[in-house]
């Protein structure tokens, strides 16, 4: 399946939900778990889930900005790096499965 960075740390986060709500996370430890989950993009931002919202936010000077995520689409097949636009791999034409389409 291919991998998406962004698409992994949503599907943890809302691990980490769930788990919050069934009491079994205290509030300090499902905040420090959210902030772990800290991607950084092609450019070497640092992107992070806001603990409250579940909305993506990147660092610009001193303030968190509200922002959606340059998603990659990393092949299965041969680790390219691909734009979520694309359905199929530019480097091998391998299909991309897209795991951050929610049905
Ligand atoms: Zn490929």
């Amino acid at each position: 399946m291919a991998v998406e960075p962004f698409a992994v740390a949503e599907l943890r986060y809302f691990e980490l939900v769930a788990s919050r709500k069934s009491g079994s996370l205290d509030a300090p430890t499902f905040r420090k778990a959210v902030r772990a989950l800290a991607v950084k993009d092609m450019e070497g931002r640092e992107w992070i889930l806001g603990p409250e919202d579940g909305q993506w936010h990147h660092r610009e000077h001193d303030r968190w900005i509200t922002a959606n995520p340059p998603r990659r689409l990393v092949c299965p097949a041969c680790g390219h790096h691909n734009l979520t636009r694309h359905s199929f791999c530019v480097e091998c034409g391998k299909t991309l499965v897209k795991p951050g389409a929610r049905v």
